[in-house]
C-alpha cells in the first residue's frame, strides 16, 4: 500500500501540531503505525491521498450515521451557508432541534447546545454541583467524557478513595472530588456512596464504548437510578455516542430509565461540531440566565451544526426501519466473524448494540474495565495493519467502538468478512 504522500503530510504535522495531530488517537501511536491523511469521504468509505480507499469503522468515532458526504445533508448544509455561518444570536432552527431531541428524549425538559461533547459534560457535572451544592462525583474506569478536569481521572487497581489524575495539569484538589467506581459491579458504587455523603451527581456511559463495546449487565442502571433516587444523586447519562444510535431515544430508551441530566453530541451535528446537555426542568433552571449556574458559548447553536442535526434526526425519523438495518448489519457481521475466529483458533469475542461493536482479543466475557484490559493489544496491532492492508479502517487502538453507518450495505458487509477471513488466517 502506497502511503507516500500521507507519510509527507505527517512529517510536515509534526512539526506545527503536537504529534501532527489535532486529537491524540488519530496519530496512531498504540498501533506503532502512522496515520492516512483524508482526501474526502463517501458513504461507507474514506479516500487517502495517496489513492487508497478504506471502508471505514471509525466513523468520526460515530459522528457519522447516514455515511459521509451524504447528499441529502450535503444540500441542507449548502442551503444553511447562504443564510450566513454564525450569528450570535437567536434563531428559528434552535428551537426545531430542541423540539425534535425533547420528544425523542422525554427525559430532556429544558436543554442547551454547546459546541462539543467535553463542554456538554463539563457543563452537566457543573449543573449537578450547583443544583445539589454537592462537590463529589462518580465516574467509572474506563467510560470517557470528554477531556474536562475533573472527568479525565480514572482509577488505579482495587478500591480507590481518591482519584490519581490520569492527566498531568490537573490539580489534586480537583481531582480528589472525583471518586472511580467499577462498571457492572453496583458494590463498588454503594462502598463510595456509603462513605461519601458529598456525591453530587454519578456519570456514566450507560453503553461503555471508550473501552470498547461494554453492555449493562443484570439490573446494572436500574440500581443506579434507585440508589441516586434515594440519596439525592443526580443520574448523568453521557449519550454523546448512543444517542440516536442504538436507538431514536438512545439507551435510556432501550432501558427505560429516566436519567436526571443527559449529554448529546456526535450524531445530532450531522459531523460538524456540537454538543448538548439537559434533563429535568427544575434542575436546568438553574441555568443562567434563569439561575445562577453560568455557562454560554460564542457558537453554541450554530446555525450550520443545527440545520445538519435536524436534517439527520428529521432522517432517522421517517426511516425507522433503518436502525434495524444497521442491527441486522451487526448481527450478521459478528456471527459469521465468530465462526471464521472459532475455524482458526482465534480468542475473540465481539460486543454489541445496534450501531456499535468492538472484537476484542479475548476468551472470556468482556463486561467490565478489568476483563477489558485483558485482551491481547498486540494480537489487535497486526489486526489492525492487516485490515488497513485489506482496506478496512477500524480505530487505531483496541478499546474502541466500531460504528456502522446507513451506508454499510451487503457489499460492505461481504468485503469485511472476508478480509476478516484473510486477516484471521494470517494470525492463526
Ligand atoms: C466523544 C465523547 C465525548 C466528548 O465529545 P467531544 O465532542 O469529543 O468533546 C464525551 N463523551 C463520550 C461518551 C464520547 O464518546
Amino acid at each position: 500500500m502506497n502511503k507516500e504522500k500521507s507519510e509527507k503530510f505527517f512529517y510536515e504535522a509534526q512539526r506545527l501540531m503536537p504529534g501532527g495531530v489535532n486529537s491524540p488517537v488519530r496519530a496512531f501511536l498504540s498501533v506503532h503505525d502512522t496515520p492516512f491523511y483524508v482526501k474526502k469521504g463517501k458513504g461507507a468509505y474514506l479516500y487517502d491521498v495517496d489513492g487508497n480507499a478504506y471502508l471505514d469503522y471509525v466513523d468520526s468515532w460515530g459522528a457519522i450515521i447516514l455515511g459521509h458526504a451524504d447528499d441529502g445533508l450535503i444540500n441542507e448544509v449548502k442551503i444553511a451557508l447562504e443564510d450566513g455561518t454564525s450569528f450570535g444570536a437567536c434563531h428559528p432552527y434552535e428551537i426545531e432541534l430542541a423540539k425534535l431531541i425533547a420528544d425523542a428524549f422525554p427525559s430532556i425538559e429544558l436543554m442547551r447546545l454547546t459546541s462539543s461533547g467535553t463542554e456538554a459534560t463539563m457543563s452537566a457535572i457543573r449543573v449537578a454541583r450547583g443544583f445539589t451544592g454537592k462537590n463529589g462525583i462518580i465516574k467509572f474506569g474506563g467510560c470517557y467524557h470528554g477531556h474536562v478536569d475533573s472527568l479525565l481521572v480514572k482509577a488505579g487497581s482495587g478500591l480507590v478513595t481518591f482519584g490519581v489524575p490520569d492527566s498531568k495539569g490537573i490539580p489534586e484538589d480537583l481531582a480528589r472530588h472525583t471518586y472511580i467506581a467499577d462498571f457492572n459491579h453496583i458494590d463498588s458504587v454503594l462502598n463510595i456512596v456509603e462513605e461519601n455523603q458529598d456525591i453530587a451527581c454519578i456519570i456514566l456511559e450507560p453503553v461503555m464504548g471508550n473501552m470498547g463495546v461494554i453492555l449493562p449487565e443484570n439490573d446494572f442502571l436500574y440500581k443506579l437510578e434507585e440508589l441516586c433516587l434515594k440519596k439525592h444523586i443526580l443520574l448523568v447519562f453521557d449519550e454523546v455516542i448512543t444517542g440516536f444510535r442504538v436507538a431514536f431515544g438512545g439507551v435510556q430508551h432501550l432501558y427505560n430509565i429516566t436519567p436526571d441530566i443527559t449529554c448529546m453530541g456526535k450524531i445530532i451535528g450531522g459531523g460538524f461540531p456540537i454538543g448538548l446537555y439537559g434533563g429535568k426542568r427544575e434542575i436546568m433552571e438553574k441555568v443562567a440566565p434563569l439561575g445562577d449556574i453560568y455557562q454560554a458559548g460564542t457558537l453554541s447553536g450554530n446555525p450550520i451544526a443545527v440545520r445538519a442535526g435536524i436534517y439527520v434526526i428529521n432522517y432517522l425519523k421517517s426511516n425507522s426501519q433503518m436502525y434495524e438495518l444497521i442491527d441486522k448489519y451487526g448481527d450478521e457481521l459478528k456471527n459469521t466473524v465468530l465462526e471464521i475466529a472459532r475455524k482458526y483458533g482465534i480468542p475473540y469475542t465481539i460486543n454489541s448494540i445496534t450501531g456499535m461493536f468492538t472484537g476484542f482479543f479475548s476468551d472470556y466475557h468482556v463486561y467490565d474495565y478489568n476483563s477489558a484490559l485483558s485482551a491481547d493489544r498486540s494480537l489487535y496491532e497486526r489486526f489492525f495493519k492487516l485490515m488497513l492492508e485489506e482496506g478496512i479502517f477500524f480505530a487505531p487502538s483496541p478499546f474502541e467502538a466500531s460504528f456502522v453507518t446507513l451506508s454499510h450495505g451487503d457489499n460492505e458487509l461481504s468485503k469485511t468478512v472476508t478480509a476478516y477471513e484473510r486477516v484471521f488466517k494470517k494470525l492463526s
